[in-house]
């Protein structure tokens, strides 16, 4: 806990209100970004970001030094966090925690405040944190894999998901791979949602195995891309729609339409300049969002004949 007195004077910036110190230290050396430039970033892309990341569990990754020194995934509230950083209190097997959730624009800039790069979301909402309200094929391509395996991949998961009835939305990672987002209803509970992502990335590794693997290791990635299901387990994170990503570049993880995936030739593709210009365009995921599907009895079915056959 940090009990220093907060410094006042010349070395600190208002970002919509926020009070952010040492606003002019590089956190990106190329392009050059300043921590006021991340709070702003933020700011601007509340409204974009907050309908996928408010009232839900969130890990923030904080890199105080810039994104050249060491970071730190956090997702406890502490004391000295800025006052708008809010919480929600999770059962965890070591009994209820308070974990870090934003309530706002202000609980963003908050976390810029700390050092936060990046969000990292639950799958769920705090009201309802047994039901998952969207899934995510995480999709990991080795090293040696160009991009456009990587979009084949995504939509070949598209093309599942579709036969099942599910909508989805591809978000450009901002690192090296894309996750199919798949809005849910939160009605299923997690067990389900777990059972269901797992069965769909297995089904793909074993229809084509030299191209996919639905499990983690490392050796079995060779040339291939991991469907990573994982994220769809309790407490599991995936990283937020317009979050900044802590790597060099300055990318932000956007989401972007299956129409507009076609010409994209990196999960880099936008970077914290590049991304202001989609502000005018509607957001593809919010946009699929609105076409949420219930992981019920009908869909689980369908599932399960192709397990069988
Ligand atoms: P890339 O496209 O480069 O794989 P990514 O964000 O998908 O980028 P992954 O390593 O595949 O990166 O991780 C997927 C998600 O798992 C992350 O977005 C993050 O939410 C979560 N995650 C990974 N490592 C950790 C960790 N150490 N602590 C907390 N969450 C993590
Ligand atoms: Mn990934
Ligand atoms: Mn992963």
């Amino acid at each position: 806990a940090q009990v220093a007195k907060p410094k006042r004077g010349k070395g600190e910036a208002q970002v919509a209100g926020m009070r952010i110190s040492s606003p002019d230290r590089l956190v990106f050396e190329d392009p050059p970004v300043s921590k006021r430039e991340v709070a702003e970033h933020y700011a601007a892309l509340a409204e974009r970001i907050l309908p996928f990341l408010k009232d839900r569990p969130v890990s923030l990754l904080r890199c105080p030094d810039g994104v050249a020194g060491e970071c730190f995934f956090q997702k406890h509230r502490t004391q000295g966090m800025p006052e708008p950083v809010g919480t929600v209190s999770v059962e965890t097997k070591d009994g209820p925690e308070d974990f870090i959730s934003l309530s706002g624009a202000a609980g963003l800039i908050g976390c810029a405040q700390m050092g936060a790069i990046e969000f990292h979301i639950w799958g769920a909402k705090n009201r309802t944190l047994d039901r998952p309200d969207r899934l995510v094929f995480d999709l990991d391509p080795d090293e040696a894999l160009d991009f456009a395996a990587v979009k084949a991949g995504a939509l070949e998961v598209r093309r599942r998901l579709d036969a099942l009835g599910l909508v989805s939305a591809p978000m450009l990672s901002g690192g090296k791979g894309i996750h199919v987002i798949a809005p849910l209803k939160p009605k299923a509970e997690w067990e389900t949602v777990k059972l269901f992502s797992r069965a769909l990335a297995t089904l793909m590794a074993e229809a084509e195995p030299e191209r996919y693997v639905a499990t983690m290791s490392k050796a079995e990635r060779k040339g291939r891309i991991f469907i990573d299901w994982l994220r769809n387990e309790r407490g599991s994170t995936a990283v937020a729609p317009y979050s900044l990503r802590a790597r060099p570049g300055a990318k932000v993880a956007t989401p972007v339409s299956w129409d507009e995936l076609e010409g994209i030739t990196t999960a880099g593709a936008f970077n914290i300049a590049s991304i202001r210009d989609r502000l005018a365009l509607p957001c593809p995921l919010r946009e699929a969002s609105a076409r949420a599907v219930t992981l019920g009895a009908q869909v689980l079915k369908r599932l399960e004949k192709q397990v069988q056959e």
